[in-house]
């Protein structure tokens, strides 16, 4: 996946040798000499990353600090090369917004590499958003809260020795809850961090890479900060790193100042995105549940009958489908009004909440018709079931919300079990179903089973 990427660099020399190094990954180039040009490129056809020096004519660092002041371009990645080791620099970049700022004009390894890890990262972002958008949503829903709880960072240093300093360093620079661990206990941890910062230990930087993968691999650190240290200037193994998904890397003796300013950057745009993700996963959630209730929706059920068809197909275990519905519902409307009738349906949902395990399925699929699925239950669970969610509802009145009035209400149960592993899962719905109109037939407030419904 070739990119776009923008060189900013007024020195004829470091601009060809920038697109050298990036010819063999396809990306398109596009240059600036000046601030005019950069501002003309940036405006017309914003780039997927810039590659700016830091002596850029005005000034690389403000000139990184307008593109991050500017709403529209401020999501496209700077990296800022050329500050030789002088870490206050590096700092000032950081703290400007650029993503990443380099010693000397990158080689081709750190340079592909540091592409291939911010493209990606901003086409996560651009993915996320676009599913936020897709349900309707272009802003953010809420304002970002002011109260911001301390990050806990992690810090994995190379030998026991370093932690104090370590600790020290980064506590007085960023406000955080600091944990020191070694490679071993940082994944035996019982809650996950916001970030870990992870050092190569010198002859064996394998196992900082593994690190990586394993935090990127697990569900609850799967989107936590991670960023590396390498003591030494640039190496290739560090620059693996990146493509095994770490958000930056930290060269030379160990500066809290920079880690700071990148975790500051970092921990802005994460609860950014966490909150993005939040709010897509409740969209989703929104689309396959029912309003009133908060049950599951028709829609969801149609999807796990599919699955569940699928894993009787290779020799799925037994199950019941159970189909309820409240006897004449109508009336209750009629006699108590709506809001009653929704009332008597939310205590409904309840009971049969709790009367049920968390594994069994619950969903309202109609008006005042809910299913139940039982995971394993054979006929004589089934039975069991089916009558104490019968007695739940019908056992005691419900109280609604009109003048202290209390409603009575019963319920029709039809049961289909699934025997057999070739048992289609709408065969079964019909089945159930028509066992539910055998329960109604034969006078309501009762079971009835799919294979007792000719007798009953
Ligand atoms: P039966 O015993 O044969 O099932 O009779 P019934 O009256 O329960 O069945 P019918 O299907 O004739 O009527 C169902 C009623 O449920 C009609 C409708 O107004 C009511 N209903 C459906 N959805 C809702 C809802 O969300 N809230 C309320 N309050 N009533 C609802
Ligand atoms: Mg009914
Ligand atoms: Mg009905």
């Amino acid at each position: 996946m070739g990119g776009r990427i923008l060189i900013a660099d007024d020195t004829v020399t470091d601009r060809i040798a920038l697109k050298a190094r990036l010819a063999t990954a396809r990306h398109t180039v596009v240059q600036a000499r000046h601030g005019e040009e950069l501002a003309s490129v940036m405006l017309s056809t914003p780039p997927d990353v810039v590659l700016m020096d830091i002596d850029f004519p005005g000034g690389g660092i403000a000139a990184c600090r307008a593109l991050k002041a500017h709403a529209r371009l401020r999501e496209v990645p700077v990296v800022l090369y050329g500050a030789a080791d002088d870490t206050a620099a590096r700092v000032a970049a950081l703290e400007a917004g650029a993503e990443e700022c380099l010693a000397d004009l990158p080689g081709e390894t750190l340079l592909l590499a540091l592409l291939r890890n911010l493209i990606r990262r901003n086409a996560e972002r651009s993915e996320l958003m676009r599913r936020h958008a897709l349900h309707g949503n272009d802003a953010l829903a809420e304002a970002p809260t002011s109260f911001q709880a301390r990050p806990r960072i992690t810090l994995v240093p190379a030998s026991a020795a370093d932690g104090p300093s370590w600790r020290a360093g980064v506590e007085a620079a960023f406000p955080a809850k600091v944990t020191l661990a070694t490679a071993t206990t940082m994944l035996e941890a019982a809650s996950a961090s916001d970030a870990y910062v992870i050092a190569f230990a010198p002859g064996n930087p394998g196992t900082a890479l593994g690190l990586v993968a394993e935090l990127r691999a697990r569900p609850a650190t799967r989107h936590a900060i991670v960023l590396l240290h390498h003591p030494g200037p640039a190496s290739d193994i560090a620059e693996m790193a990146l493509d095994f998904g770490a958000d930056g890397i930290l060269r030379g003796p160990f500066s809290p100042d920079e880690l700071a300013a990148r975790l500051q950057r970092l921990l802005a745009r994460k609860r950014e995105t966490d909150r993005l993700r939040a709010q897509v996963e409740d969209q989703l959630d929104k689309a396959l549940r029912d309003p009133l209730t908060g049950l599951f929706n028709r829609r969801y059920v149609d999807g796990y009958l599919a699955r569940l068809s699928r894993e009787r197909a290779t020799g799925g275990n037994a199950c019941a489908l159970l189909l309820i519905d409240l006897d004449h519902f109508k009336s209750v409307n009629d006699r108590f009004g709506h809001l009653a009738g929704d009332d008597v349906l939310v205590e409904t949902a309840r009971r049969l909440r709790t009367t049920l395990r968390e594994i069994d399925l619950l969903a309202r699929i109609g008006g005042e018709e809910f299913l139940v699925i039982l995971r394993g239950a054979d006929a004589a669970t089934a039975r069991d079931t089916a009558d104490r969610l019968r007695r739940a509802i019908g056992g005691r009145p419900v109280p609604v919300r009109s003048g202290g009035d209390e409603v009575s209400v019963t319920a029709s149960v039809g049961v289909a079990l699934c025997a057999g592993s070739h048992t289609n899962h709408r065969e079964l719905f019909d089945q159930a179903d028509r066992a539910l109109y055998a329960s109604k037939a034969a006078g309501r407030n009762r079971v009835t089973f799919a294979s007792e419904r000719s007798a009953a």
